[in-house]
């Protein structure tokens, strides 16, 4: 059987991977000319380190660990309000979660994938049709093929799922905020660490990757209306946010200078794709462009790893009953990435809204620490969905 994945970053490899293990032949397009880098340093815990361990990506995935081991969150005036070890905030396990380059794990998912997967990048979709017993479709570079199955890894703003389910906006949940990530020269002298300036409407955190000579950032502002297309251009949003930063010490300056020279921005709002469901005849979407978590979450890569790992062992148990093997990938996986979305909450303590809430949590933060409550009772969401054996159920 002939499968079509739209996107090779996190989960589109990851079903590569999976489906070819199962026997599919399996082609990925990819828009994009090569994988693409860059992006926050993202975290694979709990359920989602199960999948890549059964890939054989644990030792890859522990040398490119960034193994950050403090996270001070400082005030508006560049005070410290807290440091502590990440995990306790994050829920993460030492010795079991990593913390990795976004754009690494996209790498090394490519390199584990490539040679039993057909990569075609400077390409996509443009027209699907579903006939029922097989999907017909063109690409933009004229080819046409047809496939039992296609399946969309495209993102939060997934073709895939504009094909069948029409425009994004009745699935989109703006969770209130709009952020840019970059990497930068680290002029800061940072080891290991992660740096979170937080205050009303806004806050920018800093990470050290491994290599020490380059950071990345993360500027984020609070923002009540979605951005329309036209603002999402990269110079109108860079003017938006050197506005709002323009007058805060700390390490902004520079940050800002880092925005002004970066080539790798990645701008996007905050936000969350909440649907009824995932699939229409032989066509399913996987990680973000199906149920998206967003940053604040801190599981985005872990649930597209995980995601795509029940989507194909679902798919290899019931290969010639779409409708099966669809509505089992739901069962199976919607409580858990659903779960996992809901740590988002209604509002995100990085970016209090205003001046009160702020000074509360600050001096709450000062006196009290962490609860140490909040580590463990994400830890058990990240750990909660049992990862089957496809292989002895296939
Ligand atoms: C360059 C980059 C930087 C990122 N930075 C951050 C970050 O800083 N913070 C954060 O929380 N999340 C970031 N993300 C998103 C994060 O990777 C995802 O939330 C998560 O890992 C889920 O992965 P995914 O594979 O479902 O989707 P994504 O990682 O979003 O990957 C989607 C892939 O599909 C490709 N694509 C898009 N449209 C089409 C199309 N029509 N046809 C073919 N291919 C298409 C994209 O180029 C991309 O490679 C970033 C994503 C990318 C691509």
């Amino acid at each position: 059987m002939k499968i079509l994945i739209s996107g090779a970053s996190i989960a589109g490899p990851t079903l590569g991977y999976w489906l070819t293990e199962y026997g599919f032949d399996v082609e990925i397009v990819e828009r994009s000319s090569e994988v693409r880098g860059g992006g926050y340093p993202i975290d694979l815990r709990g359920s989602a380190m199960d999948v890549a361990e059964r890939m054989g990506m644990t030792a890859s995935l522990r040398d490119a660990h960034l193994d950050i081991r403090k996270l001070t969150l400082v005030d508006r005036d560049g005070e410290t309000i807290l440091a502590v070890n990440p995990e306790q905030f994050s829920g993460g396990t030492q010795g079991h979660d990593v913390e990795v380059p976004r754009g690494d794990l996209a790498r090394l998912l490519y390199e584990r994938t490539r040679d039993r997967c057909a990569y075609r990048f400077n390409d996509y979709v443009t027209a699907l049709d579903d006939r029922g017993d097989s999907v017909d479709v063109e690409f933009k570079s004229g080819r046409r093929e047809r496939y039992d199955y296609v399946l969309g890894a495209d993102g939060l703003h997934s073709a895939t799922r504009g094909f069948i389910f029409g425009p994004e906006d009745p699935f989109i949940r703006h969770l209130g905020y709009f952020f840019v990530g970059f990497t930068m020269p680290n002029v800061f002298g940072m080891a290991r660490e992660q740096r979170v300036f937080s205050t009303a409407g806004r806050m920018a955190g800093i990470s050290s990757v491994r290599s020490d000579d380059r950071v990345t950032a993360l500027l984020t502002m609070a923002l009540d209306e979605m951005p329309v297309a036209a603002e999402r251009n990269a110079d109108v949003q860079r003017d938006r946010f050197k506005a709002l930063f323009g007058q805060d010490g700390w390490h902004i300056p520079q940050l800002l200078e880092g925005l002004d020279r970066g080539d790798d921005l990645y701008f996007d709002t905050v936000s969350q794709i909440r649907m009824p469901g995932w699939s229409k005849g032989r066509i399913a979407l996987a990680g973000d462009a199906a149920h998206g978590p967003s940053f604040v979450t801190g599981q985005g890569s872990s649930l597209a790893l995980a995601g795509a790992y029940v989507l194909a062992g679902e798919l290899a148990s019931h290969a010639g009953d779409p409708a099966a093997a669809f509505a089992s990938y739901e069962r199976e996986f919607r409580p858990f990435a659903e779960a996992n979305q809901n740590i988002a909450g209604k509002r995100w303590q990085f970016i209090p809204d205003d001046a009160e809430t702020e000074r509360m949590r600050n001096e709450h933060l000062r006196a009290n620490g962490l609860p140490a409550a909040s580590g463990e009772a994400k830890r058990a969401i990240h750990t909660a969905l049992k990862i089957k054996d496809y292989h002895a159920d296939s």
